[in-house]
């Protein structure tokens, strides 16, 4: 299961997801509601954000501090 996403550093919203990048397993896309992460895509710079606001469009962390749960 992906990790749960804090609340927003910005806004406090609870409303954040987690930013996912490369390709997905198969157990992650059928054990994880989809409202709950999003793709990031490809990105491999270890600085890239892993947590996404949709209240505020804020994005945080990095990729480098991401558990590997693929
Ligand atoms: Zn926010």
């Amino acid at each position: 299961m992906p990790p749960k996403s804090p609340n927003c550093p910005e806004c406090g919203s609870e409303k954040t997801v987690v930013i996912i990048y490369g390709i997905p397993g198969q157990g992650l896309l059928t054990n994880s509601k989809k409202s709950e992460f999003i793709i990031g895509g490809c990105e491999k710079s270890p600085d890239a954000p892993i947590y996404h606001c949709k209240r505020c469009k804020n994005e945080w962390g990095k990729l480098i501090d991401q558990p590997k749960y693929l």
